[in-house]
């Protein structure tokens, strides 16, 4: 077995993150190798993975939907369900200041109406008044 040259190691403690079998492939070496090559440097191989939100490394894969790492993900999608809650409250009120609108506009409706009865009513019996005052005069 040839000799772990200096690149070689240094590739090692850069990469180690990458897990022993894409170091072993890349150095050329068998993946035993690598492996105790590492131990002898006091190296893990623990496969990581670099969360490019946080920056932090993780050694469990990112998660899928969001391309970070579990906990940015999480955060993430506590974010959007505060918004989308945000979001259906503001309908909600949206729709009850329509409705509370509809029902202003009917009452006013219902006012102005009963104002115009009232006063037909008033007029009409003017006019009947009148008619009979009339009739008096002509008597
Ligand atoms: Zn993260």
């Amino acid at each position: 077995m040839a000799r772990w040259r200096r690149y070689e190691e240094e590739y090692l403690e850069r990469h180690a993150g990458d897990g022993s079998v894409a170091i072993a492939e890349h150095l050329g070496r068998t993946v035993s190798s690598v492996k105790s090559h590492a131990s002898r440097m006091g190296i893990s191989l623990c496969k990581r993975w670099h969360c490019p939100k946080c920056g932090r490394y993780t050694f469990k894969p990112l998660t899928e939907w969001s391309g970070w790492c579990r906990r940015c993900s999480i955060e993430a999608s506590a974010d959007t369900a505060a918004m989308k809650n945000r979001e259906i409250r503001r309908e909600v009120e949206r729709e009850k200041a329509a409705i509370r609108e509809e029902e202003r506009r009917r009452q006013m409706l219902y006012s102005d109406t009963n104002r115009q009865k009232n006063e037909l009513r008033r007029l009409r019996e003017k006019r009947n008044r009148n008619a009979t005052t009339e009739g008096e005069s002509i008597d």
